[in-house]
């Protein structure tokens, strides 16, 4: 089943608003069968609302709308789309006596506004949605041919429960949702390239003939998207399954998780299992990766602390890095970042000490210590290793991705303990 959607407001077309609710509504019917065929956004004029609305009815003649419902003059969609029906308009008893009664339940004095009045003119011979949470209803209509509109309010809240609550309903009964679905699932890599990747995956680098393969590029990584269209559900989910193994196997160290788990869940759990406890030295991130970590709920088993150190003197009386040593090879250097590991690892009692020295930028580049250089030192007492990863773009990027690597150093170090692979300059 396709479906066209049209989002309407001028904060749309600004750039004020992002458009959630489109996104949201093509999760939802793609979890019951539907695709969306065409998505539009339009601004608050009825004109413009017309001709989108005219042109999906073409198309797919199954539209879905949001916004402009409300009580303000700059809410056009009724009107606009009742004329493309050719339907005069009423007004909605009914649903003036829910606006009355919603205004008294939440204790307001006297009568609603006479504005939301126009709330209440709907088109002749529509179905009512109503609005599980607000004031302005819903209208679905259809025409001689089958063809139908639903509209939807804009306030993202409002829209998802009509959205489930009435109108998924009122497809799946009139037998408007089919039985197939489109299903994805997500692995997540990091520490590789996508070019990396395509090579590693060879022959299937471009999908399967029944399953679709995304690259999704990011901070985090490299994540794969794996969709299957138009399959009934268990079909589809055997298919995914059989799909996501085979790149599991091509792609082994670099995957991290699925779905939307993250890097420092994963640590924090791998630790959790094996009653590891970490704590960080950080220079150039500023704590960034203890608060990734504490971000996590119940990391507080694992982590126990961290240091965040950026002048010398710190490093040496919070650290124990000796100051011949920094004189020597300075702070952004893999002889301090490993210092600074061991450092904290004793000084805090940890399992596992982690560090990061280096330049974040954008100034305080040299050719020997170019911005984006971060030195990441990961001790585990027994095992210690140091990495000279180099980081890209923006400083805010340079540091989490200096994050990213750190964490996933720790994660190679427990699931595959014979990997020799370095830290990715990207
Ligand atoms: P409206 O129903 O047009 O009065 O929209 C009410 C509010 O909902 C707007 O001020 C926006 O903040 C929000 N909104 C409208 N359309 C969208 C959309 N497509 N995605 C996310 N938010 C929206
Ligand atoms: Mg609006």
């Amino acid at each position: 089943m396709r479906f066209d959607l049209v989002t309407i407001g001028d904060e749309l077309l600004l750039g004020l608003t992002i458009d959630t609710n489109g996104a949201f509504i093509a999760r939802e019917l793609a979890e019951l069968g539907g695709q969306i065929a065409r998505r539009v956004s339009v601004g608050d004029a009825a004109d413009e609302i017309a001709r989108a609305v005219g042109e999906a009815l073409e198309r797919t003649g199954a539209v879905i709308t949001t916004g402009g419902l409300g009580p303000t003059s700059d809410d056009l969609t009724r009107p606009a789309i009742a004329a493309v029906f050719g339907r005069d308009m009423y007004f909605d008893e009914v649903q003036w006596q829910r606006i009355r009664a919603l205004w008294q339940a939440r204790a307001r004095p006297g009568e609603p506004p006479e504005a939301n009045k126009q709330q209440v003119m709907l088109p002749e011979g529509c179905v009512v949605l109503e609005n599980p949470i607000g004031t302005a209803p819903g209208i679905f209509l259809e025409d001689s041919a089958g063809r139908w509109t639903a509209m939807l309010p804009g306030v993202p809240g409002e829209m998802r429960a009509m959205l489930n609550e009435r109108l998924i309903p009122l497809l799946l009964s009139r037998g408007r949702l089919g039985e197939n679905v489109v299903r994805s699932r997500t692995l997540r890599t990091t520490g590789v390239a996508e070019s990396m990747i395509s090579e590693m995956l060879g022959s299937n680098a471009r999908g399967f003939d029944d399953v679709s393969l995304a690259y999704l590029p990011g901070l985090e990584g490299v994540d794969l998207r794996l969709t299957v269209r138009d399959a009934p559900p268990d079909v589809a989910d055997a298919r995914l399954e059989a799909r996501a193994a085979i790149l599991r196997a091509r792609m082994e160290r670099y995957l991290y998780g699925q779905g939307t788990l993250t890097l420092p869940e994963v640590v924090l759990e791998l630790c959790r299992a094996r009653a590891l406890t970490i704590a960080t030295a950080e220079s150039c991130t500023g704590g960034l990766l203890a608060s990734r970590l504490t971000s996590i709920p119940g990391s507080s088993d694992v982590f126990l602390g961290g240091v965040v150190s950026y002048a010398n003197e710190v490093k040496e009386s919070l650290l124990g890095v000796p100051q011949e040593m920094l004189d020597a090879y300075g702070a952004v250097s893999s002889e301090v970042a490993q210092a600074m590991a061991a450092g904290v690892r004793e000084r805090l009692g940890a399992s596992i000490g982690i560090a990061l020295t280096g330049v974040a930028g954008p100034g305080g580049g040299t050719p020997e210590k170019p911005v984006g250089l971060v030195w990441i030192a990961v001790d585990f007492g027994d095992w210690q290793r140091v990495y000279k990863g180099h980081f890209f773009i923006s400083r805010e990027d340079i540091r989490f991705r200096a994050t990213q690597s750190a964490l996933d150093a720790v994660r190679r170090r427990i699931e595959v303990p014979g990997d020799k692979t370095g830290i990715r300059n990207d």
